[in-house]
């Protein structure tokens, strides 16, 4: 019998992920297409590549005869376009190939805003590994740099050309950094963090121009203040939009992003779209439209798998979970934590004197059940967290069982007996005792 072919267009996250669970649970024939690079890396890892922390095999997380050994064929392409009525994909190589089931997983592609000067020589995104290896060419021997957008990818740029001994100029819009997402101690901290680095901070500052030298190279920025900044490179990392460009002319429909369903089905029978490039009609509850995350892609491969292989299944994401970094800082976020606590909810708040180290707890003010967590140089773990959202646990009870999502005992027992201090001083009604035993197995155990 003729297996099913399944071709996922794109090798990230999600349709590695897509790939690897069919695989698991189907004898499918399956093959994954990508225009960026033979295999399967973390993107993520990107600004690890630049800074010399790792190699690129280091990036991949499986061996190369992975895919050989898994029957997993890899296909090094650029899809032009695609025949959804003769099922065939038209690559640039010139060859076509047939699909039973097509899978879009094309992610991302960094924003332009048609900046005066955003194409000259030395100005670029990052989001590839082609970025990268022209930011390698792009950085070479240069002394100053401007990185305009505070987001993720903008504080990894900054850190990137720091870690080279680059003078870097920061052009945040905000008036702090990322405070449409940061509670404001926490975008204070990172600020302030930024500043401890080095970084030519500038918020509130956005972009007017980009201006050449006689050889079409940058060398400098104007600010909408009109301030003029020498740089001989520009990083723009002022975020990103779904990849659709592949869709053009096929009939399957887009808004943002891939339109489709809680079944990441679009309006062409057999094609689907996930991950960074995919965008729901209804989000799911308490979710966005587009949700643009490496974990979110993951999920998205791993619930898409399932359909795939037979078992019709919904996309139901769980409890809100990201990390990132700001330089030495470690940003993880559980749960729903809005910058500023909506009506009816209440928030927790402790911060090491250092400043650079502070636990959120956020919660409903009418029966104490935790909405989210906030942590800024500290790791909690993951299932611990995401466990006492899903079961709605009120703060006494997380308070008093804080050990079990804790990765640091020594210092844990500070910011557990300031933390309980503070919640109990707030509220002596629902005072909380701290158990002797502490750590996973005390919670295991009581
Ligand atoms: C520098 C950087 C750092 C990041 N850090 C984090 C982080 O710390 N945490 C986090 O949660 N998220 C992070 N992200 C976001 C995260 O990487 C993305 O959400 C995730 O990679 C999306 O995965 P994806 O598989 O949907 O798409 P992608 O990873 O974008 O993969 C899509 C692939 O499809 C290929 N493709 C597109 N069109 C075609 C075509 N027509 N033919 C063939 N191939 C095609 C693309 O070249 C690309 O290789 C970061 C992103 C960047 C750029």
């Amino acid at each position: 019998m003729q297996r099913t072919h399944i071709v996922i267009v794109g090798n990230g996250i999600t349709g590695i992920t897509t790939a690897r669970f069919v695989r698991k649970w189907s004898n499918h024939r399956i093959t994954v297409i990508s225009a960026e690079s033979d295999h399967f890396y973390s993107r993520p890892a990107l600004m690890y590549l630049y800074m010399g922390h790792l190699t690129y095999a280091q990036t991949k997380p499986y061996d190369d005869g992975f895919w050989e050994r898994n029957d997993i064929e890899l296909l090094r392409d650029y899809v032009r376009s695609i025949d959804t009525e003769a099922r065939r994909l038209h690559l640039s190589s010139g060859n076509t190939l047939h699909y039973d089931r097509l899978v879009l997983a094309t992610g991302s592609k960094s924003n332009r805003f048609g900046w005066p000067g955003e194409d000259l020589d030395g100005v670029q995104g990052l989001y590839g590994l082609q970025d990268l290896e022209r930011m390698e060419r792009n950085t070479r021997g240069i002394e100053r740099a401007v990185v305009v957008g505070g987001g993720l990818i903008g504080v990894e740029m900054a850190e990137m050309l720091h870690s080279r001994g680059i003078q870097v100029t920061f052009l945040v819009r905000e008036r702090s950094y990322m405070d449409y997402l940061l509670p404001p101690e926490e975008s204070e901290m990172v600020n302030r963090h930024l500043c401890r680095h080095g970084i030519d901070l500038r918020l509130s500052t956005e972009l007017r121009e980009i201006l050449p030298d006689e050889a079409g190279r940058v060398r400098a920025v104007v600010t909408t203040g009109g301030e003029e900044i020498p740089c001989r490179f520009v990083g723009l990392a002022v975020g990103v939009h779904p990849n659709v460009d592949v869709t053009e002319g096929s009939g399957i429909e887009t808004n943002r992003g891939i339109l489709v369903n809680t079944y990441f089905e679009t309006n062409v029978p057999g094609v689907y779209a996930a991950g960074d490039c995919a965008e729901f009609r209804e989000p799911p509850p308490g979710r966005k439209r587009i949700e643009q995350l490496w974990y979110t892609g993951r999920m998205h491969g791993y619930t898409l798998a399932r359909t795939l292989c037979g078992e019709r299944t919904p996309y139901r994401p769980g409890v809100f979970f990201n990390s990132a970094k700001f330089f030495d800082i470690e940003y993880q976020t559980y749960g729903d934590v809005a910058p500023v606590p909506r009506e009816g909810e209440e928030t927790l708040f402790w911060q090491h004197p250092s400043g650079d180290k502070s636990i959120r707890i956020n919660f409903r003010r009418d029966d104490h059940r935790v909405l989210g967590f906030n942590l800024m140089g500290v790791r909690y773990r993951h299932e611990v967290c995401a466990g006492w959202i899903r079961q709605r646990r009120p703060m006494p009870y997380v308070l008093a069982h804080l050990g079990a999502a804790n990765f640091d005992p020594e210092f844990f027992a500070r910011y557990e007996r300031e933390l309980v201090a503070q919640y109990n001083a707030r509220y002596p009604d629902r005072a909380v005792r701290l158990k002797k035993k502490k750590g996973l197995w005390a919670s295991l155990t009581t």
